[in-house]
């Protein structure tokens, strides 16, 4: 067995309730299937755990950093030698608050949280469902698909700050812009999120999900790991249509790709590396600048 370093020690001699998996690869909890091991990785079940956490990495001085389900993360291959914080599936639960209202953790995927929505007859979270994240990932994000944000639905997020205090703050007060929130600047970390939806016929909110759903089929190399759009959508125009009309759909740099079906993904198609990835991002920003003048940056994290 692998031996122990000083940092891992210090984290498991403190936190010895939390589950905890040393070495862990982050290429398993990202959908780009790349990364190299996390020295920790915690997996926190409730808001009192993800407390300690934070307390107890404040009082060492151990830095962390947040995962969710990994889909808009480009982890480096040499691993990480940090804490990583994950909370898929592991902050879990989604209840209704009133006839139109709903609460969801941040370790409950969107998919669930529109389907749970549905369930209940309510419209405005059908464009989420195909979003492969999770919810917290999505606040955090502003994700947002064929017309809706989550800036729309979302009406108060209550969110942990670095000592483990939890407070509400407003849909307003969460900053909310393209792809973004407050929570970039603040650091903080979303615990659970309230979703305020429109009454509608169940069976039509469900038929929505489904006709995006095979939009998404059709458009997207779902097939292949990808972190989806790989670029920000820049004023005035496509990523995939600028990439696509300086000829780059299926540029490759070792085993990453521009998709062939949707040149605004970055496909894994066996083996790519984190290095192989952001030279792509790079040549790829670099070719459409030259010839147009846009400059395309990054949607997808890289960490
Ligand atoms: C096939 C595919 C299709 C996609 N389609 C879309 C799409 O249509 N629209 C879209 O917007 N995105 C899309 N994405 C990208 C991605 O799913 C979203 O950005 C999603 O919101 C990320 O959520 P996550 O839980 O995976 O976050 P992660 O990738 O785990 O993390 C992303 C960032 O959020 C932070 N974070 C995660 N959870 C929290 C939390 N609880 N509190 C604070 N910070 C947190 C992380 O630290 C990181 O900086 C797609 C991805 C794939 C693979």
């Amino acid at each position: 067995m692998t031996e122990m370093t000083d940092f891992q020690k210090k984290i498991t001699e403190n936190l010895p309730e939390i589950t905890l998996r040393l070495h862990e690869p982050m290429a398993k909890h990202t959908s780009f299937r790349i990364g190299g091991p996390a020295h920790v990785m915690a997996f926190p079940k409730n808001e009192s755990e993800l407390a300690q956490i934070l307390q107890v990495s404040d009082l060492l001085d151990i830095d962390w950093v947040i995962l969710g389900a990994g889909t808009n993360v480009l982890a480096p291959d040499e691993g990480l030698d940090r804490l990583v914080i994950c909370l898929k599936d592991c902050m879990d639960g989604i209840e209704q608050l009133d006839d139109t209202t709903i609460r969801v953790a941040a370790g409950v995927t969107m998919t669930r949280a529109a389907v749970f929505a549905a369930n209940l007859g309510l419209s405005g979270m059908e464009f989420a469902h195909g979003i492969p994240g999770t919810v917290g990932g999505g606040v955090y994000m502003n994700a947002g698909a064929y017309g809706g944000e989550i800036k729309d639905i979302c009406t108060a997020v209550s969110v942990m700050d670095r000592k483990g205090n939890i407070r509400r703050v407003s849909g307003e007060q969460m900053g909310f812009s393209y792809r973004h929130s407050i929570l970039e600047e603040t650091g903080q970390i979303v615990v659970a999120a309230e979703f305020t939806l429109e009454k509608a016929d169940a069976a039509a909110v469900k038929e929505r999900m489904q006709e995006l759903a095979e939009k998404r089929r059709a458009s997207q190399p779902l097939n292949l790991p990808s972190a989806g759009s790989a670029f920000k959508r820049p004023a005035g125009g496509y990523a995939a249509a600028l990439i696509d009309q300086n000829g780059l759909k299926g540029f490759q740099v070792g085993g990453a790709a521009i998709s062939e079906k949707h040149a605004g993904f970055v496909v894994n198609l066996g083996g790519a590396s984190a290095q192989d990835v952001k030279t792509l991002l790079t040549q790829v920003s670099d070719r459409v600048f030259e010839n147009t003048g846009i400059r395309l940056e990054p949607e997808v994290r890289i960490w």
